[in-house]
């Protein structure tokens, strides 16, 4: 619990009501206070106008449209150092469902607070020196503004529109997910009212720009209750506007390894790594590593199979995530992650050569995280199948070999050499020497030594063009035989 009203926000409004202007905290801050929780961020509600407030604060940026200046402080605390000051709004005009098509201000903090989403968010507390020195206790506050009962909404754990709810959804759609969001974070239920105008009014969000949308789904994923974000998603009719493939995991029963549908599976899976704290990519691609599994399933009952479902689930997961405006850097993690989910792995089964082609497939640097999400899946599963040790396992051996080469680049020599030592000019057989020199040297890292390597290149040489190609292709082959051969085994076993 919070003390006091840092001074930094003190100060601003002091400045503010120094200047004859009207200060409010607004917003989270004031719903945080009144959960006896410490804000993460610091808002004031002003009856200033930006440039007003700007003048007053000459270390501030003003620079987007809907009258938020950002004051700089010196704080070295992280939630200190932007404070934000909007002037009190009025509600705008939508068309776009978007944005307000002009920002009206308003006059009385009383008047902003009706433009705001939720009753638990349309508090405001003034500031006065009492603050700065005790506990505070909003009931005993004269200065604590509720005019929608949002303190009461707060006892009562429920989130409930300011207002009606069918206007205020159509005033802006993003509210459909900033209940759920809300709802999911603070742990409360949403109101009935407002839980059948979002049914209602759920197709709204074809409007909802995706970058809205995706900061949105950012925070339920990255809550602690994320399942339940999830979950809440579906039974608000919002799902089928975000990520509807995953609805056809709903009722898709699995096979006799499995004793959840692969919706609730996935669910779970994402539970267990939000419940770890292990970041997006990992939660993300634990919700989606079974996406597909419904597309690939064939057959009924205990022996059906679900063969492709890792390829076919990373390019859903790739258009999911593009449609959602990801980064692509994140969008390639999770693909990746998803495409390899899948990986088998038995203590004494697997040679070092083995972990060190599962590696060069994979990625060192992914690795760990495909633990992570393997991990997700098995004990979201409900039914554990590899067993923790054999992790262990697997970590030690990719220890073991993780400095042994598993790439062209790792290897003691490179094209140049080749071109000088052999006299070679360049051209595609560089590539195709270098091929099966790896090869080698994945099986033997000890091979991995420059004299070695350009005996066997001369060697090599004296091979025609086809030779070398056919030999390349074996090698090739050979990988692919051992793939398969894991992922064989593996589907064997497990029907997947
Ligand atoms: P947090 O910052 O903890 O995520 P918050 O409630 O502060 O939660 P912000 O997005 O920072 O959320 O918004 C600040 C305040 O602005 C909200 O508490 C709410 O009063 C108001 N608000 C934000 N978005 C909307 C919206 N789309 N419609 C109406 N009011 C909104
Ligand atoms: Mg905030």
């Amino acid at each position: 619990m919070m003390e006091k009203i840092p001074s930094e926000v003190f100060n601003i409004s002091e400045k503010l009501t120094q200047a004859d202007y009207k200060a409010y905290l607004v917003g989270g801050c004031v719903r945080d206070i009144a959960l006896g929780k410490t804000p993460k961020d610091w808002d004031i509600a002003t009856n200033a106008k930006p440039q007003e407030i700007q003048k007053l604060f000459p270390q501030s940026i003003y620079e987007n449209s809907f009258g938020t200046v950002a004051v700089k402080t010196n704080s070295s605390d992280e939630s200190l150092k932007i404070i934000e000051i909007t002037s009190f709004r009025l509600e705008g005009k939508y068309t776009d469902k978007r944005h307000p098509d002009e920002i009206k201000f308003a006059k009385t903090i009383e008047e902003d607070l009706a433009r705001r989403d939720f009753t638990v968010n349309a508090m405001a507390l003034k500031l006065n020196s009492k603050f700065q020195v005790s506990n505070y206790n909003l009931d005993r506050m004269e200065s604590f503004i509720d005019p929608y009962s949002g303190e009461k909404d707060i006892g009562a754990k429920l989130i409930c529109c300011v207002g009606n709810p069918t206007e205020r959804f159509s005033e802006d759609a993003l509210r459909l997910m900033r209940a759920v969001r809300l709802a999911v974070e603070l742990g409360f239920t949403i109101e009935e009212n407002t839980a059948s105008a979002i049914r209602e009014n759920a197709p709204l969000l074809n409007a909802i720009a995706k970058e809205r949308l995706r900061d949105e789904l950012i925070k339920i994923i990255m809550s602690k209750s994320a399942m339940q974000g999830i979950q809440l998603l579906e039974d608000m009719s919002l799902l089928k506007y975000i990520i509807p493939e995953l609805r056809s995991g709903i009722n898709c029963e699995q096979n006799l390894h499995h004793i959840y549908t692969v919706w609730e599976h996935n669910l779970r899976a994402l539970d267990y790594a939000a419940g770890k704290s292990y970041p997006l990519e990992i939660r993300l691609a634990a919700l989606l590593h079974d996406v597909a599994k419904p597309q690939t399933k064939r057959g009924t009952g205990r022996n059906s199979t679900f063969y492709g479902h890792e390829v076919a689930g990373a390019r859903e997961t790739g258009k999911i995530l593009k449609r959602l405006a990801f980064s692509k850097e994140t969008m390639d993690k999770i693909v990746h992650l998803v495409r390899y989910h899948l990986f088998y792995y038995n203590v004494g089964d697997v040679t070092p050569a083995g972990v060190r082609r599962f590696i060069k497939r994979v990625g060192i640097e992914n690795v760990e995280d495909l633990i992570k999400v393997r991990e997700a899946d098995r004990i979201g599963s409900g039914v554990p199948k590899a067993v923790p040790y054999k992790i262990r396992h697997l970590m030690f051996m990719v220890e073991k070999v993780r400095k042994d080469p598993v790439n062209p680049k790792m290897l003691a020599v490179n094209g140049t050499d080749l071109i000088e030592k052999l006299n070679l000019k360049p051209g595609p057989i560089i590539g195709q020497i270098l091929d099966i020199l790896l090869e080698e040297v994945l099986d033997n890292p000890e091979k991995n030594d420059k004299k070695l390597l350009l005996e066997e290149a001369e060697e090599l040489l004296r091979m025609s063009y086809d030779e070398l190609e056919s030999l390349r292709q074996k090698a090739k082959n050979r990988k692919e035989e051992f793939e398969e051969g894991i992922e064989g085994e593996l589907r064997g076993k497990f029907h997947v």
